[in-house]
């Protein structure tokens, strides 16, 4: 159930037919497949090193080196103290937990509560294995709460299912316990995840989709639509980075690189598109969008939903602006074990990740507080 479901089939039918014309044309010309073969580089140059993309947009301003290694630095330490005390990718299973589904709040503002649902890795509804953290986002979210942006919340390890898979975990029981008794209502609800890197909506799009918003299967409030709107522009226009709306935006999906092996580069992708084998067309992201918060069918186990619905059954609660931020892994830490980056580059990287997410929790706040944006 998407809220959006025609609007993004319509786009889906839109998407795939122009990559498939495109496709067409580049078999016959060359200097088409040459285009696509340089957006492909000048793409996946940007997710390696996001000081390339920042080059190529000289409105923005330098970035501040020092500002930016200090960020980073602060972000391992917290990501070490709250998921995984080697950095290292196996150790994001037990984390820093000291019981099963063992949870820890950073408080910091509790004006907004931010909940970083994957921080240590969650049981994985595709496998039914406990695997896959979104890395670095306990750090991110740490952080953000020691510079009293928002009240954090992060699963320490041992998870024994997924907070946004797993119906009434005892994750979506401490969220129900954070937004009832918080001295005041909260003014917005951030789900905060990783995803992979690389997402573009045509072959000629040179900047990836940095963070898409995912707004669940509800139709969304004003507040919130407003949020994902005023997010996007100051993304773009203050921070230089790409946001869409999932629950509307459809995306490519590329191959596997096959010769890709754990430790090697951020690029695990090939350039080559998956196509659907009943249709023989492009496949995308569907027949519903993955990276919008809508939970399976009809179950609605996104902690999203849980959220909205929590605020629904209360009349006085504000109607607050609730929303799912899937980051780049270009924007994220990373372990060491899984992708080998330059630690500058991903410095650059984390630096922009964190400006993104307080921008996030500023929208928040702005749309309640006139003024304070
Ligand atoms: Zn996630």
């Amino acid at each position: 159930m998407n809220y959006f479901a025609e609007a993004y089939q319509e786009s889906v039918e839109c998407v795939a037919a122009e990559t498939a014309a495109l496709m067409n044309a580049a078999a016959s010309q060359p200097c088409v497949a040459e285009s696509i073969a340089r957006a492909d580089q000048v793409r996946w140059g940007g997710i390696e090193d996001l000081r390339r993309l920042r080059a190529m947009q000289p409105h923005l301003p330098q970035l501040p080196d020092d500002t930016a290694r200090t960020v980073y630095l602060r972000v391992r330490e917290a990501e070490r103290r709250w998921a995984s005390p080697s950095l290292a990718g196996p150790a994001y299973g037990d984390g820093v937990a000291a019981y099963d589904d063992h949870i820890g709040i950073a408080r910091g503002n509790d004006a907004v509560l931010l909940s970083a649902d994957h921080a240590t890795d969650p049981v994985r509804r595709a496998t039914g294995r406990r695997e896959a953290a979104d890395h670095g986002t306990a750090g991110l979210a740490v952080v953000l709460a020691q510079d009293g942006l928002v009240d954090a919340m992060v699963p320490l390890g041992r998870q024994t299912g997924n907070a946004n898979v797993t119906i009434d975990s005892p994750y979506k029981d401490r969220l129900r316990t954070e937004l009832r008794d918080a001295s005041a209502p909260r003014l917005g609800f951030v789900s905060l995840h990783g995803k992979v890197p690389g997402h573009v909506t045509g072959l000629l799009e040179t900047t990836e989709i940095h963070a898409f918003l995912g707004l669940g299967r509800y139709k969304p409030t004003d507040t919130t639509l407003e949020a994902a709107e005023r997010i996007r522009d100051a993304a773009r226009q203050d921070l230089g980075l790409r946001i869409e709306v999932a629950n509307t935006t459809p995306f490519l999906l590329f191959e596997p690189d096959p010769n890709w092996q754990p430790g090697m580069g951020i690029r695990d992708k090939a350039a080559t598109i998956k196509y659907d084998p009943a249709t023989g067309r492009p496949k995308l992201n569907q027949p519903e969008p993955k990276l919008a918060a809508l939970g399976d069918g009809a179950i609605s186990n996104t902690t999203t939903n849980v959220v909205n619905e929590f605020i629904q059954a209360d009349p006085a609660y504000p109607r607050i602006p609730i929303l799912q931020v899937e980051m780049s892994r270009s924007l994220r830490l990373t372990p060491h074990t899984q992708w080998n980056r330059d630690p500058k580059a991903m410095a650059a990287g984390v630096y922009l990740g964190y400006r993104l997410a307080g921008l996030v929790a500023e929208v928040c706040y702005g749309l309640q507080k006139p003024g304070k944006l």
